[in-house]
């Protein structure tokens, strides 16, 4: 078996070299999926995989844009349509400087799996651009906005490919891209999601991500009894997700005491609280400030330079900042001090190595893919209200997620549980994501 998953990554890897994140990623896939599709027939000669791991199509174009001194900029903006056998093709806008074609085309190919298992029709794709949001005016930012679109729009639509947030992409840069294409278009159509909720965004959309990641969490602990209540919780990011996440952490009745952003993490052995995070929201999301100012507020609180939140004794641990931030040595340290459950509400941050170890010391684990899914579900359902032009309460998408959570979970049980009855999430998601895309696939033929 191991001579197939090689020969297949030799080959994808001989198309994709200079792609390091994507080989991770299509990598983590192949050695869970290889060996189930060499039970089944029906995957026979079918070259699956193969096909799944070339996008359906890939655009690159130039994003020249003008700052408040009049100075012009190009940037590159991308969408990778990767796969639309169940549905239009749906993923994030990232806009940060590492933004390259890998990292694009990792989250891309993991969108797949990721909408696949939602249970909602939505095929998989991601975009974005290099261009850096930290430091801009609101102006800069917009001006960037329409330009990125005055592309982006001839390549989606409603029934083609729906865009939403990402790292660097909220709803003010939403705001700014859906203008843009209602002007270019001349039409009102839920092309993106993340919209503002008084013009066609969803209750909850914002609240999602992080709210999905927590309810993941409880269905891994509620196998064994356990719950949130009482426990301590790590968290890294300060954005959209790690808000939320945070926050839905202390409703359900733990103690979150870390957050971060990329210069380092605060520790607050108190608890952050709603009074504290409702300071982290006003301080990230409307004076894009950062988190060491954290501590000038809270000075019974430490600012670790640096440093990921890793180190700090926890019973979760709840990576939300970005790929590849929580490695072997972070995996070790977490496990030696007793935590018991990792629900990712990134996309990847953990490394091949970091899931090794949490494998081995059977801890729960749960991968992007299935425990983030909650915002692209969230995302489907804000598709859904704009298609029939009505609006569900709070409550009501709040209890769809929470439902959709839980069918996530027990497709990776279905196929994720071990003989002694641990259950690997990560083989559970790849192969319950993979199965309807590639019966889909199969279906339609050789396109
Ligand atoms: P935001 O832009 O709102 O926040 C990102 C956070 O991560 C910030 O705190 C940022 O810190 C930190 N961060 C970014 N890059 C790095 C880095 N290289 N090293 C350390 N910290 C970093 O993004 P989101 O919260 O929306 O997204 C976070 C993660 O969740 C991403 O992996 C994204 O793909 C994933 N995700 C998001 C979804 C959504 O609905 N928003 C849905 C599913 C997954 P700083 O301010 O210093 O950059």
């Amino acid at each position: 078996m191991q001579a197939k998953i090689d020969a297949f990554m030799e080959e994808v890897r001989a198309r994709n070299a200079h792609e390091p994140e994507f080989l991770q990623a299509v990598q983590e896939v192949a050695e869970t999926v290889i060996p189930y599709i060499a039970t089944k027939e029906i995957y026979n000669g079918k070259n699956i995989l193969l096909r799944m791991v070339e996008p359906e199509r890939a655009i690159m174009f130039r994003v020249p844009w003008v700052d408040d001194k009049g100075e012009i900029h190009v940037n590159r903006g991308y969408r990778i349509q990767m796969n639309s056998a169940i549905g239009p093709y749906k993923g994030g806008l990232r806009f940060h400087p590492s933004v390259n074609l890998s990292i694009l085309k990792f989250l891309a190919f993991e969108q797949v799996f990721k909408n696949s298992l939602t249970t909602l029709p939505m095929g998989g794709g991601k975009g974005g651009s290099d261009f850096d949001p930290k430091g801009k005016s609101d102006d800069e930012i917009m001006r960037f906005c329409h330009s990125f679109m005055s592309e982006l729009y001839r390549h989606i639509g409603p029934n083609t490919d729906i865009p939403a947030g990402d790292i660097g992409v909220g709803g003010r840069e939403i705001g700014f891209l859906f203008g843009m294409y209602r002007k270019m278009r001349n039409e009102f159509t839920g092309v993106l999601t993340g919209k503002g909720i008084t013009w066609g965004g969803s209750l909850i959309r914002p609240e999602a991500t992080g709210y999905g990641t927590v309810y993941f969490a409880e269905n891994m602990l509620e196998t064994k009894g356990d719950s949130f209540d009482g426990k301590v919780v790590v968290i890294s990011g300060s954005g959209n997700v790690a808000q939320y996440a945070a926050e839905k952490s202390m409703q359900e009745g733990a103690k979150v005491v870390t957050l971060s952003d990329s210069s380092g993490y605060v520790y607050d052995k108190d608890g952050i609280d709603a009074d504290k995070l409702a300071f982290v929201m006003e301080l990230k999301n409307e004076r894009r400030g950062r988190i060491s100012e954290y501590v000038n507020k809270y000075p019974s609180a430490e600012f670790h330079k640096g440093k990921t939140p890793w180190e700090v004794k926890c019973d979760i641990a709840l990576p939300c900042a970005t790929q590849n931030e929580l490695n072997g040595d972070d995996a070790k340290t977490l496990v030696a001090n007793g935590c018991i459950c990792v629900s990712e509400g990134a996309n990847m941050p953990s490394t091949h190595e970091a899931i090794a170890v949490f494998h081995k010391a059977k801890i729960f684990f749960a991968p992007g893919k299935a425990s983030n899914a909650g915002g692209v579900a969230t995302s489907g359902l804000e598709m859904t209200q704009n298609s029939l032009r009505y609006k569900w309460t709070r409550e009501e998408v709040d209890e769809k997620l929470r439902q959709i959570m839980k069918e996530i979970h027990s497709a990776c049980l279905e196929y994720g549980t071990d003989n002694d009855g641990y259950v690997d999430y990560v083989r559970g998601a790849n192969i319950a994501g993979f199965v309807k895309v590639a019966d889909a696939m199969i279906a339609q033929g050789v396109i």
